[in-house]
């Protein structure tokens, strides 16, 4: 019983360490670039005018959304034209950019 115990913990603490280097890596890896906004440029999409509370807060999400992103690296290709294919594989902002682009998001003004 007891080494099925420290085998569990072994296991749980390998899988905590393994979490904790790949999330390490991608902040030392990150350069702080906000790509949010040339995602927005290279789709022609733009925040609504004139700019509600709502709309605000929507792109403020899809910031946060942005900076946590782990697809960095692919994001960064698609942006340089090596990565073929719409975004939607990848960058979890392609709905929201899509909507901001056709002018199909539906404010509500406060
Ligand atoms: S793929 Fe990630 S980093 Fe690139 S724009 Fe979308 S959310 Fe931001």
């Amino acid at each position: 019983m007891n080494a099925l115990l420290i085998t569990v913990l072994a296991v749980l603490l390998s899988l905590a360490a393994l979490a904790a280097f790949v999330s390490g890596r991608r902040v030392i890896r990150d350069d702080g670039r906000l790509r949010l906004l040339e995602m927005m440029q290279r789709r022609g999409a733009a925040l609504p005018e004139p700019l509600s509370e709502p709309a605000v807060r929507n792109q403020a999400h899809a910031l946060r959304v942005c900076v946590t992103c782990p697809n960095k690296d692919l994001c960064d290709e698609w942006l340089r034209g090596s990565r073929t294919g719409d975004s939607y594989a990848f960058c979890p902002n392609t709905h929201y950019i899509e909507q901001l682009r056709q002018g199909r998001l539906a404010f509500n003004r406060v």
